[in-house]
């Protein structure tokens, strides 16, 4: 492991044990440690069988330390999945592990009358919500949330899942072998590589880290069988396109292609062998997820032909020549800058790839239209800064529409029409929280998703099963946990939350002042206590207390990247392109004339995300979750080795202690009373008749005298 990556994740690390030493109320990290490695104090089982608890709730009693020993007993006893009263929680072994998802494992766990009385494992969480659909009166979608930090595995687990299903629901009645699968379950599975090769990336956490979140809708039709899917995704991370975090990587499509090109599409994209691009770093590390021959194969699969394809990968051989042009600047400040003499030829290729007019893309990178009233043109030269800004722009939007577009080809080609489904089982794949040195917009939006799914397992789980018990007089001892509405207001309040104020910011399109900003949020909010500034930081910035840990957000740059504006020349150039696909990827985009910004409504990043994540809420409340928590054991990606460290913040972040108070203080049967007065209502004229809980069945039941408590 490189210096860098250690310091990295070194000093990430350090934040977080800091935050959760304050919250435990631990003077130090050492103290964390003894904590950890202490005696299992009071435990009041064998440590031998540590191993043996399949589900967290019969640990006894139930501390961070005792959980956390136990998972790690049972990671070494290599079982990787353990229950967690209504979660499932999974440890990545970082590994193969032989016989684990099998086709028969699947079609164990498919035909086993009672799957939770199997091992634990994600083919039961998959099974339930299979079984749940069909419902025993009325349908009901289902939703299985996959959380957990980067290189946790939330993405394998989403690709087990979808094998489930393409296994067990195939559109033949009998379970086929997995190379097998029919059409539609094969189109379906097919969509993971393609969107992983434009969307997943080599990161420092994750050799192959998704870049976007993404939801995908299992569809089913009255049979219960697969018929089609929908992808819906959330915030792509366009910013790798033209700029690669030290020591990480753009997206792998780019690798794949200047790797397993062929001799004649190296020719056609201009990537001899010997070529080197700015926006390819790391290009000599090997990675399997470099398989073009995969994604070429996945996208004949769904319809995408060599025709298609080759517009594709000519807007991509285009990005990465447009990366390799540099400019200077010109002795006459009044001529705009210069493009370096050795990427003229870049300019070239990159205009040629994208079929666009060579002259303009020149002009255009360096030089900004004015509208003068409504005749006249005025051309300013660009300042150098700019003519950087404008090239990675054109870049970074050229590649979210195409990676839009990518999806809406994925989404006509595996929906199915909706008179052929009935239900679906959606699957959530999205980043996790994230706490860097530096956080901006991406973490406070990647953050604010984290907070939202938070809310709802909350409100889900936590809350109604409490006020289940208030609401029907049963005796209960209320489990503190975390509400994080505090921390909601203060995002997205209306119409003073951070949310609101930046697009606020945005939309009066002023030269944004960070440190103006930090005084706004800071006499707004001062009233929410989840907001705070460190005393230490002279940059502007604020803290946010989220569930699972503070963040400070610095506000330079914030705006923005929230008003993410495309200079309209660029549009106007690439709808002149004479690719097919280009054309297309543009032909529906208005050009935002400067003038008139200020005066209409921009939509913002921010907005925009939070719309989609207000549907994908909607969804989520109308569909029965199922939650699985990945805990990423070690942060270098190590085989079978476990970091308590490591470990316990992932469960402190995810609230693992509370959810297992819960669940194991609650009542683990419940029957309504109509069922259960039914089932049991023969034994009533043993009893005291007395009026039912629903006002129509006077029959009570007195069971002590069958099972009396136990003395
Ligand atoms: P990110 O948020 O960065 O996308 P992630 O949570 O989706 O991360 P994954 O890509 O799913 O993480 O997992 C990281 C790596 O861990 C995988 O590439 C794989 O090598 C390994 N891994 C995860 N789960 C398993 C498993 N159950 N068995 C074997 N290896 C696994
Ligand atoms: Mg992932």
């Amino acid at each position: 492991m490189n210096s860098e990556k250690c310091q990295r994740i070194g000093n990430g690390q350090e934040e977080k044990v800091k935050g959760v030493l304050k919250k435990s109320g631990h003077a130090h990290r050492k103290s964390l440690n003894d904590s950890l490695d202490g005696e299992l104090k009071g435990f009041l089982i064998d440590e031998g069988q540590l191993h043996t608890y399949d589900d967290l709730t019969k640990v006894n009693p139930v501390t961070p330390t005792t959980v956390l020993k136990c998972l790690q007993a049972r990671y070494r006893a290599q079982v990787f999945y353990t229950h967690a009263g209504c979660t499932l929680v999974a440890l990545n072994p970082f590994q193969p592990i032989p016989g684990l998802y099998t086709l028969e494992v699947m079609k164990q766990y498919h035909c086993a009358p009672q799957p939770q009385e199997s091992k634990p494992h994600i083919f039961i969480v998959a099974e339930e919500a299979y079984r749940n659909v069909q419902g025993q009166v009325d349908p009901v979608n289902q939703s299985l949330v996959v959380s957990g930090e980067s290189g946790a595995g939330k993405t394998w687990t989403s690709r087990c899942l979808m094998k489930y299903y393409a296994t067990v629901a195939a559109s033949s009645s009998q379970m086929k072998s997995q190379d097998t699968v029919e059409m539609i379950e094969r189109r379906v599975l097919d969509s993971n590589p393609i969107m992983e090769a434009f969307g997943n990336a080599c990161t420092l956490r994750n050799s192959n880290s998704s870049r976007f979140g993404k939801y995908i809708q299992l569809q089913l039709d009255r049979s219960q069988l697969l018929v089609g899917a929908s992808v819906q995704t959330y915030l792509l991370e366009k910013t790798r396109v033209a700029a690669q975090p030290a020591n990480e990587r753009n997206f792998h499509i780019f690798y794949q292609m200047t790797k397993g090109a062929s001799v004649d599409q190296r020719k056609d994209w201009k990537i001899p062998y010997d070529q080197s691009f700015a926006w390819l770093p790391n290009a000599e590390k090997a990675l399997e997820e470099d398989c073009f021959n995969e994604t070429v194969e996945a996208m004949l699969h769904l319809g995408i032909d060599t025709e298609k394809q080759g517009h594709i990968f000519r807007i991509l051989a285009g990005l990465l020549h447009l990366g390799n042009i540099t400019f200077c600047t010109v002795a006459d400040e009044s001529q705009p800058c210069d493009i370096k003499e050795h990427s003229k030829d870049c300019v070239q290729d990159c205009a040629g790839l994208l079929d666009i007019p060579v002259e303009e893309l020149q002009t255009y990178l360096r030089v900004q239209t004015l509208r003068a009233g409504n005749q006249s043109v005025l051309f300013r030269p660009c300042s150098l800064a700019d003519c950087w800004v404008r090239r990675d722009c054109l870049a970074k939007v050229i590649y979210a529409q195409l990676f839009e577009w990518l999806v809406m080809f994925i989404n006509d080609s595996v929906c199915a029409k909706k008179s052929t489904w009935c239900n679906f089982i959606g699957l959530l794949d999205v980043y996790g929280f994230e706490c860097f040195q530096v956080n901006s917009l991406e973490q406070l939006c990647i953050n604010y998703a984290n907070e939202k799914l938070q809310q709802h397992f909350v409100a889900h789980y936590l809350k109604a099963q409490q006020e289940e018990y208030v609401s029907e007089g049963l005796e209960w001892s209320f489990v503190k946990y975390q509400d994080n509405q505090g921390c909601l207001d203060l995002l997205e309040g209306i119409p003073t939350g951070v949310f609101s104020l930046l697009n606020e910011e945005c939309r009066l399109n002023r030269a944004s002042d960070a440190k103006q900003f930090q005084g706004r949020l800071e006499k707004e909010l001062s009233g929410n206590s989840s907001m705070s500034r460190d005393k230490f930081s002279k940059l502007p910035h604020f803290t946010v207390a989220h569930y699972a840990g503070k963040v400070s957000y610095q506000i330079e740059g914030m705006m923005e990247k929230n008003k993410d504006p495309v200079p309209p020349e660029l549009i106007h150039l690439v709808q002149k392109s004479q690719n097919p696909l280009l054309h297309q990827l543009f032909a529906d985009r208005q050009a935002e004339d400067q003038g008139a910004r200020g005066l209409r409504q921009v939509v913002t990043v921010v907005s925009r995300f939070k719309n989609s994540l207000e549907s994908l809420m909607k969804i989520l409340h109308s569909t029965t979750p199922h939650y699985t928590r990945c805990i990423k054991p070690n942060p270098e990606c190590r085989p079978l080795t476990f970091r308590k460290e490591e470990v316990i913040l992932q469960l402190e972040a995810c609230g693992i202690v509370e959810t297992i108070h819960i669940s194991a203080a609650g009542f683990p049967i419940r029957i309504p009373y109509r069922s259960f007065l039914q089932r049991y209502g023969l034994l009533s004229s043993l009893t005291a008749v007395a009026q039912g809980a629903d006002g129509n069945a006077p029959l009570s039941l007195d069971l002590t005298l069958y099972f009396p408590p136990p003395t």
